[in-house]
């Protein structure tokens, strides 16, 4: 008898396995609490998927044999609590897709830097002519890459540790946490370790013959070795370095010069080197590499430059959400810093940045419509500490105060949802906002 599938969550990671779960003969439900994108809904009538949003009908569990819920989804929502009373598997959309694996799988996880990883090794893939399928937790689903790129030979998946939090028969060949830091820890009971146990999930589902890229980082060292306690010394493991120059990315055999690339930073010299280190181990060659690099773009909103104002760098980097990623921001530069700042607070504790900003920042603007955290930290630099409720008045002052040589950079440690609609918007509005200043260049002219 045809299987009876519910889908909870109707976005990307929905919609992928709807599709996939019906081209594998199951009968599908998609069932969202909340509005569906306008997309969703035409793609999924399209399809002809029968779904509902806005809440969950009264017998939407009824005659149901799997439930695939959608990462964004905890486990403990009343639903999937109901569900498993009533005997109903519910499983997440990566061990959901793990049957219909396709070539080789690489696996991307970590804090901070996933997308720049996982971009980067598909980028360096493509360039070198491999058949590569790119996405996981940025743009397209996997379950929608098995679907639309069957015959990948290999797959480069973004994982977030809402994916890894149950898997099981998924496996990875090539497998990596980039670094741990405490974020999302709200899912977690504000328990850093459940946090890393569900991203070391990666590890701990890999088989005999993966290979393991094991970050040097302090945290993460502490959960592998908890990890080797579950004997899974059978996988082979590279260790990476524990700390990188900017400038500069290390594989087991070789280093390769970042200049001249758009990897600016420590912590881009270290998700290169991850990058790298996997793309060898496909078996692409190193002067393939070299020259893939220099032809990488990363996303938009992770440092991103755009432009110049009478000799001052504008700088967006609004995808820093957490103090680590707003830590490797003001390590980036070596011209003084003025910093934007704030948003909806996550918990962070400011002081840990304190000997930081002081050496690199000049002067601290907040932006938010609760800066009182950041005022209580940073008020000391009286005269170059600004108090801003609109992105419009956080330039007007970043602008009074920076000089010729200075970098004004948005880095805010913070969500948005307070004055923007995601990190997205806030940073394509700080551009946007930054580009119609009259004297704005995209590069820096010189006088003389
Ligand atoms: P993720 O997908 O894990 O959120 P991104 O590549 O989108 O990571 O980068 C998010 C933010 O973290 C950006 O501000 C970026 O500059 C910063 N970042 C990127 N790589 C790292 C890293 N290895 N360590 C710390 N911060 C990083």
């Amino acid at each position: 008898m045809q299987k009876r599938l519910l889908v909870l969550g109707g976005g990307e990671s929905g919609r992928g396995v709807a599709l996939l779960a019906i081209a594998q003969g199951y009968s599908v439900f998609v069932s969202d609490a909340g509005k569906l994108s306008e997309e969703a809904v035409s793609e999924l009538s399209e399809n002809d998927i029968d779904f509902e949003q806005n809440g969950h009908g009264a017998k939407v569990l009824e005659g149901i044999d799997v439930i695939v819920k959608s990462p964004g989804i905890p486990w403990e929502v009343p639903l999937v609590a109901s569900a498993k009373t009533h005997g109903i598997r519910v499983i997440g959309e990566m061990e959901f897709c793990a049957p219909y694996r396709k070539g080789k799988v690489i696996g991307i996880t970590g804090s901070n830097g996933k997308t720049t990883t996982t971009l980067l090794l598909g980028h360096l893939l493509k360039t070198a002519g491999i058949n590569v399928a790119v996405g996981g937790n940025v743009g397209v689903s996997y379950a929608r890459l098995l679907l639309e790129q069957p015959d990948a030979d290999w797959f480069v998946l973004e994982l977030s540790s809402y994916q890894l939090e149950d898997i099981d028969a998924f496996h990875v060949d090539i497998g990596m946490v980039l670094n741990l830091s405490p974020d999302h820890l709200d899912r977690y009971d504000n328990s850093f370790d459940a946090y890393a146990a569900a991203k070391y999930n990666l590890k701990k589902t890999q088989h005999s013959d993966g290979t393991w890229l094991q970050a040097g980082d302090e945290l993460s060292q502490k959960h592998a070795l908890h990890l080797q306690e579950l004997a899974l010394e059978k996988v082979h493991q590279i260790d990476m370095p524990a700390e990188y120059v900017s400038g500069v990315a290390v594989t087991p055999t070789k280093e390769y010069n970042l200049e001249n690339t758009s990897l600016a930073g420590p912590h881009n010299a270290a998700n290169a080197s991850f990058a790298l280190t996997a793309a060898e181990l496909t078996g692409v060659k190193a002067d393939v590499l070299a020259k893939a690099l220099r032809s990488f773009e990363n996303a938009p909103h992770r440092l991103e430059r755009i432009g110049f104002v009478d000799g001052v760098e504008f700088v967006n980097d609004s995808k820093a959400t957490n103090l680590d990623a707003v830590d490797k921001a003001l390590r980036s530069f070596s011209q003084p810093i003025v910093w934007i700042v704030g948003g909806i607070d996550k918990g962070n504790d400011y002081a840990s940045l304190l000997p930081l900003v002081q050496k690199n920042v000049k002067a601290v603007i907040a932006l938010g419509l609760d800066n009182e955290k950041i005022e209580k930290a940073f008020s000391f630099y009286g005269e170059r500490f600004k108090n801003t409720s609109s992105l419009k008045s956080a330039i007007e002052e970043a602008c009074t105060i920076a000089q010729s040589g200075d970098v004004v950079l948005l880095s805010p440690a913070c969500a948005s949802f307070d004055l923007f609609k995601n990190y997205i918007d806030r940073g394509d509005q700080f551009r946007a906002a930054v580009m119609a200043i009259p004297n704005f260049r995209e590069t820096l002219q010189h006088t003389s």
